[in-house]
């Protein structure tokens, strides 16, 4: 008998042949189990009663169509849900729900563990498990759609007008766990399939990925021709500093990622997104803000500033909020549109680069392949 393979690994339009290559079926049998498992968060093939019990029945034998066990789920006081999910081999990973007024953020991730080490996160201490594939990305944001289509949440009012019921995912974000440039086959395909009318039909406006810079995959992921939102984490003005702070700026110098950066396609309106980690007397400082205003002078960009979120045994420190405020406030002057991100979920360590293994968790103290996240608001 052939092994059973995740359907969720290929894209929709070849959906068809895959399942006629089990039986032969008209290609609308296709579009039925597309709509099953994008639009009613199917994940066993018994569900799909408007199919034939023989043809569901042969396609169980050959196709898997299950979702990663979700092993914990941990809710903040401001509604933010992290989630450790247990795949298929044993590995672990995290992905974080975001909700906040008519959004329902996921931060996925890309790879267990990450070869890229920034000095300011704690996945990069367990170094690169492994890849994930187009379906365990997938799965994470199916499983996030299931646990909202069981429990909608309503992120309360604003001005006295209620926000809307959260109960599926609109936004993604790949800010997770890895680096997903360096998965990047796995990664086109995702976009491929979240994004096809046929698959779960995410608008490219709603998705950002997030990278620490490979400069010739930022070239490639504008040639795809889906035009997602581009982050890229900067956190230093000069070439020195972010090398002593990321050392994959030895390969990827600043230089080289603002000239790929130039390359990236940009719609109307839509900005480059430039991450910036402060880090509490190393790039905080008012001149070091009026470097990076002169660096994105030339560009379509926005800054994010994500004051560090501390954690145990890490050298940095979160600067204090008048120096953020006054970093912020130099951009501005300089014409340079810069955010703070809100840190959302820091009760449950689901905050950007703070999530961590819960000692408290067996199952989780078990995995020698688990440490952390870093994983962000929406950009
Ligand atoms: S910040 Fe991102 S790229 Fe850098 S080590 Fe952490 S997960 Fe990897």
């Amino acid at each position: 008998m052939p092994t059973k393979t995740p359907l969720l690994d290929h894209l929709p339009e070849d959906w068809p042949g895959l399942l006629s290559s089990v039986k032969p079926v008209p290609a609308y049998r296709a579009r039925q189990v597309a709509r099953w498992v994008f639009r009613h968060n199917a994940s066993e093939w018994e569900a799909m009663s408007d199919l034939p019990e023989d043809l569901r029945r042969a396609w169980a034998q050959r196709w898997d169509l299950s979702l990663p066990a979700l092993l914990d789920e941990q809710v903040s006081r401001d509604g933010t849900r992290k989630l450790l999910l247990g795949l298929s081999d044993g590995a672990r990973i995290e992905a974080v729900l975001i909700p906040r007024a008519d959004r329902a953020t996921l931060c996925v991730s890309s790879q267990v563990g990450c070869a890229i080490g920034c000095r300011f996160c704690r996945t990069a201490d367990m170094g690169l498990v492994r890849n994930l594939t187009p379906g365990e990305v997938l799965g994470q944001i199916r499983i996030a759609n299931r646990l909202l289509a069981e429990r909608p949440f309503r992120d309360g009012s604003v001005d006295g007008v209620e926000s809307p019921l959260l109960n599926r995912v609109n936004h993604i974000v790949f800010m997770g766990m890895g680096e997903p440039l360096a998965n990047f086959d796995t990664l086109v395909r995702a976009l491929k399939i979240l994004t096809a009318p046929d698959g779960f039909a995410l608008s490219p406006r709603r998705i950002t990925v997030s990278t620490s810079g490979l400069a010739g995959r930022i070239r490639d992921l504008g040639e795809s021709g889906i035009p997602v939102n581009l982050a890229v984490s900067l956190s230093a003005p000069t070439e020195s500093l972010r090398g002593t702070l990321m050392p994959i700026n030895v390969h990827h110098p600043i230089r080289a990622i603002l000239d790929a950066c130039r390359t990236y396609p940009l719609r109307n309106r839509q900005r480059i997104t430039f991450e910036y980690v402060l880090l509490g007397g190393v790039n905080d400082s008012p001149d070091q803000s009026r470097q990076l205003a002169r660096l994105l002078a030339p560009f379509r960009s926005k800054v994010n500033l994500i004051p560090f979120n501390p954690y145990q045994g890490s050298p940095f420190v979160r600067p204090e909020p008048e120096r953020v405020l006054r970093f912020q406030s130099i951009l501005l002057e300089k014409g340079v549109t810069a955010t703070i991100r809100t840190t959302r979920g820091e009760d449950i360590l689901g905050a950007c680069g703070q999530l961590a293994l819960d000692p408290a968790l067996p199952s989780q103290k078990e995995s020698s392949n688990w440490k952390t996240i870093d994983c962000s608001m929406p950009v």
